[in-house]
């Protein structure tokens, strides 16, 4: 009885820590699913590496979204969905997902500041992957080059890094640094540095930070581990810069999937294919918006997805039958 009364506690708030649905990526396909998940009473929570490091969040000027007629910034439209899918209760936590367990009733996310659980997964993670890396970046790869400042940062304690990016992630990343080493270069590729303003500030207030603007990153150096990176600054020469650590946060034009570690097949150009209700071939796990195939690339598409996985993952659930066609 005494074990049963000890055991009964851990259990509930086991039960309790677990989601009904998880969504990887809070741009307008995640955040409208968290709307309508939410609002279905389902315990939402939406998992989001930064605001500005999705395709809408980045995006100067939108236009063309129904029901917004004035112009706004993509990070002010997707801050808009947020604050209405909080609304109705749903859960949004800043992390970055690095690897997923998505078999069986329960779903596990390993994210670089804590796990999640969830009965169901949408995976909303867009298209800003990279797929060409630099020289040197596969090479290096854990032996000092690094795409989690989370879970890396303490390795280079009083040592020299570079980070790599011009979004809210790298700033937030590179701040998450400075904590541990004793001097970084911050190499964006664009004229300025597109993070939140506020983060800009403490990161160029910061004395061990060099800001090197419209640089690009060439390579990566080393012997056995990292020992520079090559950069070239518009207009100037290339020069090897003597670092410990590269942290890369750069974005491409590719579905967003590293974290799955190959546990669902991927199409040729790298997207994830998804029958008509944004099921994937894994029970419970759906993905919608831009990291899916044959997809028109417009927020208020993705956002549709959205909605449409939401109520299937609703009926999915519940344990009511879906209206359309199985996998199989
Ligand atoms: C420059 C540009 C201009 C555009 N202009 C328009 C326009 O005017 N009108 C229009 O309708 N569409 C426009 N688009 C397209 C539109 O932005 C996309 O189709 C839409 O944003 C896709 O939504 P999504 O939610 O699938 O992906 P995204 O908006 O890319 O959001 C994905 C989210 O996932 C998060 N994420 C990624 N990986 C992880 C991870 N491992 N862990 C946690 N979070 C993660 C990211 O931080 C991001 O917030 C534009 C796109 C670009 C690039």
């Amino acid at each position: 009885m005494g074990l049963s009364l000890s055991l009964t506690p851990g259990a509930a708030e086991e039960e309790e820590k677990t989601y009904d649905v998880a969504i990887i990526g809070g741009g307008p396909a995640g955040t409208s699913a968290a709307i309508y998940t939410a609002r279905a009473d389902l315990k939402t929570i939406v998992i989001d590496k930064g605001l500005t490091a999705g395709a809408l969040g980045m995006t100067s000027k939108i236009e063309n979204y129904p029901g917004v007629p004035e112009p706004v910034t993509g990070a002010e439209l997707v801050e808009r969905m947020r604050r209405q899918a909080e609304r109705f209760g749903a859960e949004f936590v800043q992390d970055k997902i690095l690897s997923t367990e998505l078999e069986g009733d329960v779903k596990v996310l390993w994210g670089g500041e804590a796990t999640y659980k969830a009965r169901a997964v949408v995976i909303a993670t867009g298209s800003m992957g990279r797929g060409k890396r630099v020289p040197g970046e596969d090479e290096f790869l854990g032996r000092g080059v690094s795409y989690c400042a989370t879970c890396d940062a303490a390795f280079f304690r009083d040592k020299v890094v570079a980070v790599v990016g011009s979004n809210d992630e790298a700033v937030e990343e590179a701040l998450h640094l400075t904590k541990f080493v004793s001097r970084l270069h911050m190499i964006v590729p664009t004229s300025e540095i597109k993070a939140e303003p506020a983060l800009v500030a403490e990161l160029t207030a910061n004395p061990k930070v060099e800001v090197l603007l419209s640089t690009r990153l060439r390579a990566v150096e080393g012997n056995g581990t990292v020992t520079g990176v090559r950069v070239a600054p518009r207009g100037g020469d290339e020069q090897v810069l003597p670092v410990h650590g590269a942290f890369i946060y750069l974005q491409g034009a590719r579905p967003i999937t590293d974290f799955l570690d190959g546990q669902l097949s991927l199409s040729p150009g790298g997207c994830l294919p998804v029958d008509d209700e944004y099921r994937t071939e894994i029970p419970g796990v759906y993905a919608v918006g831009d990291v899916i195939c044959d997809h028109v690339k417009q927020a208020v598409v993705a956002a549709a997805e959205g909605v449409i996985a939401a109520l299937a993952i609703d009926r999915y659930l519940h344990g009511r039958k879906s209206t359309r066609a199985d996998w199989s």
